[in-house]
């Protein structure tokens, strides 16, 4: 049996930019919203998971809040959430003897704003970081920015923009030195926009896999599987919250969403917009063993950095007291590691441990289990989030433009406020098409 469905707009994907894009709409018109879901739960890369016996939420998808993100901020604010704030203390060192680390990034952001202006033509950062900030910077400093640009912004140095990473880095409107997470965890934050769209204005469909949308000005077919089963849905318009890894498939591929016509406007954008690459593991411990070693001098460490080379970067979730580790890869080692399976992966982050701590911290007798989500091979998602590739102005833009008043574009790679690759990007994109919605 088919099952039809007809709502004035249809939204496709249950993430931040969807939601927020639902609640909008509702918000400020008349107009009745159908939201499509592939998975069985909303959120798409936020995805909290609470363990009984853990006091802080495990976030396999988006954890922190990047700088002052105003649309995550009023978002907590409106649903009686609050942020959890720590200073970033910062260790690194091997084999049990652990140092502070120095921040480099301000010596390299300073570098950045001096030669800013040589950047008339965009080219890769890999080539201004050694040509140009190489004269200007400690070896030291520009592997950090090499690592940070992998690690951060999940790309590869050869690829992304040299400009977007200055304008990027350069801009930062947080407080220095301090990360900041939801409290709760982001599931609850979508959780809260989710709860919104109630009956008979509003509808969010999980486990329904779009797979074909065809379209004419002011009409739109979705063809998918619900459970399994044929599905379809008409409305007049469409706002597509698809992550770039789904819509740069080639439209044969067998996961691929095929629009009809082909979105061939969309096609030279998504050419300059890559699906970065991370590999995050949440590791949990019997007792957070790092708070007792050295004399305790690491019980506040938010950040430590191993000299191991599969995972560099971990942190714990200081303020909150948790025997929670977070090994994090990124950018194209992350790719790499991301074709091994998940038990070699493990091995390598405790392995990365013991360059860290010492075989004496009994690592491996304190290790209890992993939680990790596969974004790279998940095929609701196909990357982690977005960067911009060199020459790729206006790439962004090209891809949240509507198409003839029908289909509308959301999701965080279409943020055109700075925020790209965040839930504060994610969320204001979905206000911004259904701003467009609502006005055509
Ligand atoms: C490991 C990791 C760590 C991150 N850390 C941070 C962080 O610390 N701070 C931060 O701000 N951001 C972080 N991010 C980025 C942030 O998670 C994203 O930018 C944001 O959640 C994207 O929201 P979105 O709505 O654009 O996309 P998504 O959340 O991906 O939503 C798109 C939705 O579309 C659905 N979908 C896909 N295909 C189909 C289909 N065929 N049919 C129907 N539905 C479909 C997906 O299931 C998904 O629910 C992180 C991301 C990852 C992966």
């Amino acid at each position: 049996m088919s099952h039809q469905h007809t709502a004035d707009v249809v939204i496709v994907g249950a993430g931040a930019a969807g939601l927020a894009c639902a609640a909008q709409i509702i918000r400020r018109s008349a107009r009745r919203v159908l939201v499509l879901e592939a998975r069985d739960c909303i959120g798409g890369r936020c995805d909290t998971r609470f363990h009984p016996e853990l006091p802080a939420p495990m976030e396999l998808g988006a954890e922190f809040i990047h700088g002052a993100s105003r649309p995550v901020l009023s978002l907590l604010k409106k649903s009686g959430g609050t942020v959890v704030q720590a200073k970033q203390s910062r260790w690194t060192g091997a084999a049990g003897n652990l140092s502070p680390r120095a921040d480099l990034l301000p010596e390299i952001t300073r570098a950045m704003r001096k030669f800013a202006a040589t950047l008339k033509r965009d080219i890769p950062f890999e080539e201004f970081l050694v040509h140009t900030l190489g004269q200007a910077l400690p070896s030291a400093a520009i592997a950090q920015a090499r690592l940070r640009v992998q690690g951060y912004d999940a790309a590869d140095p050869l690829r992304i923009s040299a400009r977007e990473v200055v304008t990027e880095w350069t801009s930062g409107g947080g407080a220095d030195g301090v990360v900041s997470r939801p409290a709760g965890g982001y599931h609850a934050l979508l959780r809260f926009l989710a709860d919104q769209l109630t009956a008979p204005r509003a509808r969010v469909q999980l486990a329904t896999q779009v797979k074909t949308v065809t379209w004419r000005r002011g009409n739109v077919e979705i063809g998918g599987l619900v459970h399994g089963r044929p599905f379809r849905a008409n409305a007049r318009q469409a706002v597509i919250t698809l992550p770039v890894g789904v819509l740069k498939q080639p439209q044969r591929a067998a996961g691929a969403v095929r629009f009809m016509p082909a979105l061939a406007q969309k096609r030279a954008a998504l050419k300059h917009i890559d699906a970065g690459a991370v590999v995050k593991l949440v590791l949990r411990f019997r007792h957070a063993f790092w708070e007792t070693l050295g004399e305790g001098r690491y019980r506040d460490a938010a950040f430590l950095r191993s000299p191991h080379p599969a995972f560099a970067t971990f942190w714990t979730t200081f303020p909150l007291r948790a025997p929670l580790l977070v090994a994090w890869c990124g950018g194209p080692p992350a790719a790499r590691l991301s074709t091994q399976p998940a038990a070699t992966m493990i091995d390598l982050a405790l392995q990365s441990l013991e360059s860290l701590f010492g075989h004496h911290a009994g690592i491996r007798e304190q290790f209890l289990g992993c939680d990790l989500h596969d974004w790279l091979n998940d095929p609701y998602c196909l990357g982690a989030y977005s960067s911009l590739a060199a020459g790729g102005q206006g790439a962004r833009e090209q891809l949240a433009k509507p198409l003839r008043e029908t289909l509308f574009f959301a999701g965080e790679a279409t943020d055109l406020a700075g925020e790209s690759a965040t839930v504060g990007g994610a969320l204001r994109s979905g206000v911004r098409a259904a701003r467009e919605v609502i006005a055509s």
